[in-house]
C-alpha cells in the first residue's frame, strides 16, 4: 500500500475544509474521508484508491438515529449498518431497510460499515479491483474488458458501452424504495439530494459515480414518515446464503386497500449500475388487484429495458422471479 497522511479533523467544518482541497471527490481522489474503512482500506490495499490524505470522520457527531417532528427518521452518516438494522423504529416502520441491511456482508462488517460509506461503496467488478487490467472506471479511456470477459455478476440495467459495473449495495436499494434523502455539507453550503439523483449512470464517464464534489461530507440521511399499514419485503438472491453480494434483489413497500394496490414502491439490486428504482413496475401495479398476473406484468415492465452481456442473460428471468416473489410475499404478509 502506498504511503498516506492520517488526519483526525476536530469538527465537520475542519474536515470539509481539508477535503475541499482535493482535485476530485470521484475515482482518483487525493483526499478521502474514511469512516468504517471497509470499502476504502480494501481498495487502498489493492492500489485501486491511492489518496495521499485520509480524514477520519468516525468520531464526528453523526452517530445518532433521531425521530423527526414530521414523523420521519434522521440517520447520522456514521451510524453503523448494524445499529441501523437493529434500531427499533427501523425494524417497525422501515422494515425493508432493516431486512436489506441484515442481508448484507457479515455481523462484523456491519458493525464497522457506516451509512455514509455504504452510500459510496464501489463496484465488485473484478477488473476494477485489479490494477493489472484496463478499466474505464478506474482509468478513463483504457477500455472495459468486462464486456467480453467475466460479466456474470455485472449489470443489465443502466449500462453503457463504457461500463457495465453493478452497484453492489443492499442498503441503497431499501433506501430507494423508501425515497430517502441524502444531506450533504460542503464548501458551498448545505444541500439535500433525493437518493434517486445521488448515483450517476455510467454513460461515457463511469469514473463519476455520484454527484459529490470535493469537500462534500454526507452528514445524514432522512426517511419520510412511514406509510401507514405498509408491507415491507427485501428479497436477495445470491450464490450462497450469506456473506455474498446480490445477483438480483427486490425491495417492495406496498399498501393494500380492499385487496387492491393503493401504494407501491419497487427497487431492484444486483442488476443495475445504480440502485434501481422501477417506476415502470410501480405504474404497472398501482390500482390493480394484488394478483400473480399483476406481479408478473410488473416484473416484465421492470426488466423491459434489460441489456444482458455474454454471461448474465440469466439475470433477466432471475430478477423477474425475485420481484414476483417479493410482491407476493408482501401481499400475503
Ligand atoms: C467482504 C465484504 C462483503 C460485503 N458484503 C456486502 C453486501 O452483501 N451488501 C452490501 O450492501 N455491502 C456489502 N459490503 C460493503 C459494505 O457494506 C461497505 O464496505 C460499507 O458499507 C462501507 O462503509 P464504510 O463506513 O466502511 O466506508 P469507508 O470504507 O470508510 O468509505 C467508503 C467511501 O465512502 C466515503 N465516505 C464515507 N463516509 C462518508 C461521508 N460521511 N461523507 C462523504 N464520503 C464518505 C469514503 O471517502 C470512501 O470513499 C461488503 C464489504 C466487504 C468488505
Ligand atoms: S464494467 Fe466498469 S468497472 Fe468493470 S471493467 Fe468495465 S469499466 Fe471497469
Amino acid at each position: 500500500m502506498h504511503s498516506f497522511e492520517f488526519v483526525r479533523p476536530e469538527n465537520a467544518a475542519a474536515a470539509i475544509d481539508l477535503a475541499g482541497q482535493a482535485k476530485t471527490a470521484q475515482q482518483g481522489a487525493d483526499v478521502r474521508f474514511v469512516a468504517g474503512g471497509t470499502t476504502l482500506i480494501d481498495l487502498m490495499k489493492l492500489d485501486v484508491e491511492t489518496p495521499g490524505r485520509l480524514l477520519d470522520i468516525s468520531r464526528l457527531p453523526f452517530d445518532k438515529i433521531e425521530d423527526m417532528p414530521d414523523g420521519g427518521l434522521k440517520i447520522g452518516a456514521t451510524v453503523t449498518n448494524g445499529a441501523l438494522a437493529n434500531h427499533a423504529r427501523v425494524q417497525r416502520d422501515y422494515s425493508v431497510l432493516s431486512q436489506a441491511l441484515l442481508s448484507g456482508a457479515s455481523g462484523q462488517l456491519r458493525n464497522m460499515a457506516t451509512t455514509g460509506g455504504n452510500l459510496l461503496q464501489r463496484t465488485r467488478c473484478v477488473y476494477f479491483r485489479d490494477t493489472a487490467m484496463p478499466c474505464n472506471k478506474r482509468e478513463p479511456g483504457t477500455g472495459c474488458p468486462a464486456m467480453t470477459g467475466s460479466n456474470r455478476t455485472l449489470a443489465i440495467l443502466g449500462t453503457s458501452d463504457h461500463c457495465i459495473a453493478t452497484n453492489p449495495s443492499d442498503m441503497c436499494v431499501g433506501m430507494a424504495a423508501l425515497e430517502a434523502v441524502i444531506h450533504v455539507q460542503g464548501p458551498r453550503g448545505v444541500r439535500t439530494i433525493p437518493i434517486s439523483e445521488f448515483h450517476l449512470l455510467p454513460g461515457d464517464t463511469p469514473h463519476r459515480e455520484n454527484v459529490l464534489e470535493p469537500g462534500d461530507l454526507i452528514t445524514h440521511v432522512t426517511l419520510p414518515p412511514p406509510k401507514k399499514r405498509s408491507r415491507h419485503v427485501y428479497l436477495k438472491l445470491r450464490d450462497r446464503a450469506s456473506y455474498e453480494f446480490a445477483l438480483a434483489s427486490s425491495a417492495v413497500v406496498m399498501t393494500l386497500t380492499s385487496g387492491n394496490i393503493s401504494y407501491v414502491r419497487v427497487a431492484l439490486g444486483g442488476v443495475g449500475t445504480k440502485p434501481w428504482r422501477s417506476p415502470e413496475a410501480e405504474a404497472a401495479l398501482v390500482g390493480k388487484r394484488a394478483s400473480a398476473s399483476a406481479f408478473r406484468q410488473a416484473a416484465e415492465a421492470a426488466l423491459h429495458n434489460a441489456r444482458p452481456q455474454s454471461e448474465n442473460k440469466f439475470k433477466i428471468e432471475l430478477a423477474k422471479r425475485c420481484l414476483v416473489h417479493a410482491l407476493q410475499t408482501a401481499a400475503n404478509a
